[in-house]
């Protein structure tokens, strides 16, 4: 099968090769694939920021496609058949610690250990994927395959922040970098009924996007004062304050957050990336900072794809850019330069 595999830690970061195609072991189902999202994250892989970089290593971890084949062992309870579309999370639980058993499947340990596409498990950016089965999740008839793949990562990750962080009919939120994750949560935001939905990036091009995916209202923080603008239009400040920027940092979220309000932080940062805070108004006014990584795949993820199914969440909106497998390095750089809201590979 064609692959994208890593050749190290300068560019291009990828080479399109043949490589043998995939057989599901114990308990894994192999999967066509139909897209694969070309996520910030993967920038993170390719320069050796989460670990040695392993030459040829398949990444993709944002996956949409096709069942193909079963494993011996399977258990398939969601019923599963030949051709079923589906999503691949990269959140690949044991199903059975602690934090799985309290709906904390995103914390489980030995999700930590494999990650499609990130940490030990080969990725999607190839024409096949084995996965293990609990990483498999169904869509619903109506969802497109190929859009469907940022659910797996953008979508998801925004998803569980604004419900980690409480959103819903009627809250206030600023996001603050409207890149993918961004984008989605904006999004995902308005769906939910979060009112107003400020946008704040450096971009007028993302901005415009935010527009167009539900921001009430947009930002651009290097030609105004963020601070000022936000709190014209919220003088008590955001009931919540979304931080999707790569490199995240918490001096205007402070700012702008109300009393009682919450920043949830879902860019990673470097590894020596730090935050500090002034901590008498954090205390004084009962700021909640929390992070959040990923989505819990059995719960959030369903619930996502109902958004999309319902006609309340247009995922074709979010995707700007649709390359070919071999534009894979040209779709990278693309990403640095920051010109994508979001765009996937066509891998079918
Ligand atoms: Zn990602
Ligand atoms: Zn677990």
């Amino acid at each position: 099968m064609k692959a994208a595999t890593i050749k190290g830690p300068n560019k291009p970061y990828l080479e399109i090769k043949e490589v043998p195609t995939p057989k599901p072991g114990p308990g894994e189902i192999l999967v066509r694939v139909a897209a694969t999202g070309i996520c910030h994250s993967d920038l993170h892989l390719f320069k050796g920021d989460f670990g040695p970089v392993r030459q040829g290593f398949i990444p993709g971890h944002e996956i949409s496609g096709w069942v193909e084949d079963f494993g011996p062992d399977v258990k398939n309870p969601w019923g599963l058949k030949k051709g079923d579309p589906v999503i691949i999370s990269w959140i690949v639980p044991d199903g059975i610690c602690k934090y799985c058993a309290s709906g904390k499947e995103n914390y489980c340990p030995a999700a930590a250990g494999r990650m499609p596409g990130l940490v030990g498990l080969n990725g999607g950016h190839a024409e096949y994927i084995t996965v293990p089965e609990i990483a498999v999740i169904p869509l619903e008839k109506g969802v497109d395959v190929y859009y469907a793949a940022p659910i797996a990562c953008a979508y998801g990750t925004a998803y569980h922040a604004l419900r980690e962080a409480g959103v819903g009919p009627g809250t206030s939120l600023v996001v603050i970098g409207v890149g993918g994750v961004g984008l989605s949560a904006v999004q995902l935001a308005s769906a939910m009924g979060a009112y107003p939905i400020i946008a704040v990036d450096v971009r007028d091009y993302a901005l415009d996007k935010a527009r167009e995916l539900g921001a009430t209202h947009v930002i651009n923080s290097s030609k105004e004062d963020p601070i000022s603008r936000i709190r014209d239009i919220l003088p008590d400040g955001a009931d919540v304050v979304h931080e999707a920027r790569p490199e995240p940092d918490l001096k205007l979220s402070m700012e702008v957050v109300a009393r009682a309000g919450t920043i949830v932080v879902t860019g990673l940062g470097g590894p020596k990336s730090y935050f500090s805070v002034n901590i008498l108004p954090f205390v004084v006014n009962g700021i909640r900072i929390i992070g959040s990584l990923g989505y819990r795949p059995r719960l959030d993820l369903p619930e996502i794809i109902k958004l999309v199914a319902s006609g309340k969440v247009d995922i074709r909106k979010l995707v700007s850019h649709v390359y070919a497998p071999e534009q894979i390095n040209e779709a990278y750089e693309n990403l640095e330069k920051g010109l994508h809201a979001r765009a996937i590979v066509k891998w079918d």
